[in-house]
């Protein structure tokens, strides 16, 4: 299928398959970016459909988003440790096993495919926006000897993410707090590099999303997405085909996401704040071989008695014996069956990880 791809974007390959990576730099003062709310022109008219695809930003959303991440962290970390996104493999390559080091791998190709640079030129105060448990947060602090803040909605994921990093002695220069991307708790200005990895998948609102990744970007910072899309539309479709939208339906039902974007409608964003040097790539092909090693991992005995484990650790009230293990079946039933889905999508929707970089 044909991808609309667009020619402006620099540095940007265009396939048939959705484009996952995307980057520019800020380079004018936040006053001077033409931001349009409501979109008046063409080019707006195409981002307000963006943010129109999904529902308007909903409390009910926030807490479902918060729910799903209190009751589900720690069983994560259990099985997977402190990285709450894909792994990166080399497409076709036998599989060594080693997922940890695959999702490392996948925060060390984004920052290496975004050329953040490592020297004098190095980011010093980075946002990690939808931080998890702050694995990536806690890695870029070390890696750059950075000043690092990170946002979840999940209560349970920053006071976590903020005991691990005490216990790694970083907390003088890393923190994490519960606070909503769409609404951040920031000044203007203040990142030279802004983080967002496998987050935006959640927001509602994609140019409201952006807008406040642009507005905490300090002038001449960079931002980096790594996010789900599925694949671009062509000129003569005004949406994806029935069955791959019933596709999608079940992934957003069980992981509370909102309707999903495509590659492009994200560079159409980009160009619109007026980033710079905006490119995107798609990254499915070294993300899938993720999916089957999610999928035998829930059937890991250990990550039942995780599940179970997790259940009590929310409240201390004997019946959340009973919550737990209705939880604990749900759960384990939503993401065996989305990750199947997933699966599916990343193959036949063509639906995809985008990674955008501004
Ligand atoms: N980036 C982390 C976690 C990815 S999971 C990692 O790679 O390990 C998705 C994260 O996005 C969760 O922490 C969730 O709380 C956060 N999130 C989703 N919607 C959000 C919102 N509106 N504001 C802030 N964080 C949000």
């Amino acid at each position: 299928m044909a991808s609309s791809c667009p020619g402006a974007a620099t540095a940007h390959s265009c396939s048939s398959r959705p484009t996952p990576w995307l980057w520019g730099f800020r380079s004018m003062p936040l006053s001077q970016h033409k931001i349009s709310a409501s979109g008046s022109d063409s080019t707006g008219a195409a981002m307000a459909a963006v943010a129109s695809k999904g529902p308007p930003v909903s409390e009910e959303l926030n807490r479902g988003i918060a729910r799903f991440y209190d009751s589900s962290s720690s069983v994560w970390e259990d099985v997977w440790g402190e990285h709450m996104h894909h792994g990166f493999y080399d497409p076709g390559k036998p599989l060594k096993g080693d997922h940890r080091a695959a999702q490392v791998r996948m925060i060390q190709e984004a920052l290496a495919w975004a050329g953040i640079p490592a020297d004098e030129e190095k980011p010093k105060k980075i946002v990690d926006v939808g931080c998890g448990i702050g694995g990536s947060a806690r890695h870029l602090s070390r890696k750059y000897s950075a000043m690092v803040r990170g946002i979840t909605l999940s209560p349970v994921q920053a006071q976590r993410a903020n005991d691990i990093t005490a216990e790694a002695g970083l907390g003088e220069k890393v923190s994490f707090q519960v606070a909503d991307a769409l609404i951040q708790p920031f000044p203007d200005n203040e990142f030279d590099l802004v983080w967002s990895m496998e987050s935006g998948e959640h927001m509602p609102d994609k140019r409201k999303f952006m807008q406040e990744l642009v507005r905490v970007a300090a002038p001449g910072g960079r931002l980096l997405i790594v996010t789900w899309c599925h694949r671009d539309l062509s000129p003569e479709e005004s949406s994806l085909r029935k069955e791959e939208q019933e596709l999608l339906d079940k992934i957003c039902s069980a992981y509370y996401l909102p309707a999903w974007c495509s590659a492009f409608d994200y560079v159409e964003l980009a160009k619109e704040l007026q980033l710079e040097d905006v490119r995107a790539e798609d990254w499915s092909v070294y993300v899938s071989p993720f999916w089957p090693a999610v999928i035998a991992s829930a059937l890991n005995p250990k990550a039942l008695f995780g599940l179970l484990r997790s259940a009590f650790r929310l409240d201390n009230n004997p019946r959340s014996l009973c919550n737990g293990l209705y939880d604990t079946r749900l759960q384990k039933r939503s993401h065996q069956i989305c990750s199947h889905y997933w699966k599916k999508a990343c193959s036949e929707v063509n639906s995809s990880v985008l990674l955008l970089l501004i």
